[in-house]
């Protein structure tokens, strides 16, 4: 049996316990760096293949690694398991989760036949949009050794390089002073107003602002009843560009306008965070094009990244591994529309059969990706002289 079909007959081995573990992910989600049972699942499962497992991975308590094989070739794949908060697994990363788990597992059957070393590495908190999983893992040595790193991502489409771009998440925070808004309405300095300020600004400079650009957020605080002066005020922002270095020249003109709102009232601001922003993807194209061959062959079509939507871009910490690793991060259709990610229709989609088919087919496209890179002498010897990640 060829090393392509011995892993498909692992996986297939499999199928009902890793259909399982999204499942279960699914039904008990977990917001950011509080992941405490999905990263006990999934390390016990991969524990249970013969994987050596490591759990709070570079000190972060939700983290894990999982490494199987003695191959020269080291590739890793990352789940992803935090949920979103109020909406559930509105982004599907159960299905991260346990695709990772089946790709590793059926990858692990040939490993030290093609020359694999396999690690899962368990990625917390992707959604924060600053300071994720994979940033601090990457600070802390948690990807060296490795030579290529890969994960899949439900959505509606499928795509093998998705529009990612950088983006940088900061909380504000301004601090006025209370009063009785109508007795004493002068004795008091309106955060609240400082906000709005700010979001006015916001509003306007978005004329200014590349095409490309974002910005969006929301208040987390703003008053706590209409007969006191705010004395506090706080939201929480996301700033997005094409690239780390147009972020780099948006972030401090939405930082002036936040700026604005202190000045205008006399509040103070503090702003916090914004400091360990997601990249922009570099999609390693070879590997890429490796991983849409292999999800043709299940079955799987491929739209062009401009008929999905010219619009759509989102951001993710696997961003950053790009930069150290050659990496992909393709997006796989669980068949969700009208609902897209983020959408509490969405999170209902992330259980069904196409669901469920993405986690196969995810996962079966990764590790025959896997084995591809290691059986394929070009690609192999190219990784292999890039060097891995620098701790
Ligand atoms: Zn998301
Ligand atoms: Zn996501």
């Amino acid at each position: 049996m060829d090393a392509k079909a011995a892993a498909q007959e692992r996986l297939n081995s499999i199928r009902q316990s890793i259909l399982d573990l999204s499942h279960k992910i699914h039904a008990n989600p977990e917001i950011a760096n509080e992941e405490v049972q999905a990263a006990a699942w999934i390390s016990e499962a991969l524990a249970e293949a013969g994987f050596k497992v490591e759990n709070s991975y570079c000190g972060l308590a939700t983290a894990f690694s999982a490494r199987i094989g003695r191959g020269p070739l080291h590739v890793a794949i990352c789940a992803e398991y935090d949920a979103l908060p109020g909406i559930g697994h509105a982004c599907g990363h159960n299905i991260i989760a346990a695709s990772a788990v089946g790709a590793g597992i059926a990858a692990a059957r040939v490993a030290d036949e093609v020359g694999l070393t396999i690690s899962v590495l368990g990625t917390p908190a992707e959604e924060l949009g600053n300071a994720g999983g994979k940033i601090l893992l990457l600070e802390g040595g948690g990807f060296a050794g490795v030579h290529a790193a890969m994960m899949i991502h439900p959505a509606p489409f499928d795509t093998a390089t998705p529009k990612i771009i950088a983006a940088s998440m900061f909380e504000v925070r301004y601090t006025g002073k209370e009063a009785h808004a109508s007795a004493y309405p002068e004795r008091g300095i309106n955060a609240a107003d400082a906000l709005t300020i700010a979001q006015t600004a916001i509003g306007l400079l978005r004329q200014h602002i590349l095409p490309t650009d974002r910005i969006h957020g929301i208040t987390t605080s703003g008053g706590d009843a209409p007969n006191i002066v705010p004395a506090y005020a706080a939201a929480r922002y996301i700033v997005r560009g094409q690239t780390l270095e147009e972020l780099e020249r948006l972030r401090p003109r939405v930082y002036r306008c936040f700026q604005a709102g202190a000045l205008a009232t006399g509040s103070t601001l503090e702003i916090i965070g914004g400091d360990k922003p997601y990249s922009e993807m570099i999609h390693d194209s070879d590997i890429a094009a490796l991983y849409r061959r292999n999800a043709e062959l299940l079955g799987r079509s491929f739209v062009d990244q401009d008929a999905a939507s010219s619009r759509a871009a989102a951001s993710t910490d696997m961003g950053n591994v790009s930069r150290c690793v050659p990496s992909i991060h393709p997006m796989i259709s669980i068949n969700s529309l009208p609902a897209v990610n983020h959408q509490r229709e969405f999170t209902a989609r992330c259980v069904t059969e196409s669901a469920d088919k993405a986690v196969f087919d995810g996962a079966l496209a990764m590790a025959w990706t896997a084995i591809d890179l290691a059986m394929g002498s070009g690609m192999r010897n190219r990784l292999l002289s890039t060097g891995t990640a620098k701790p």
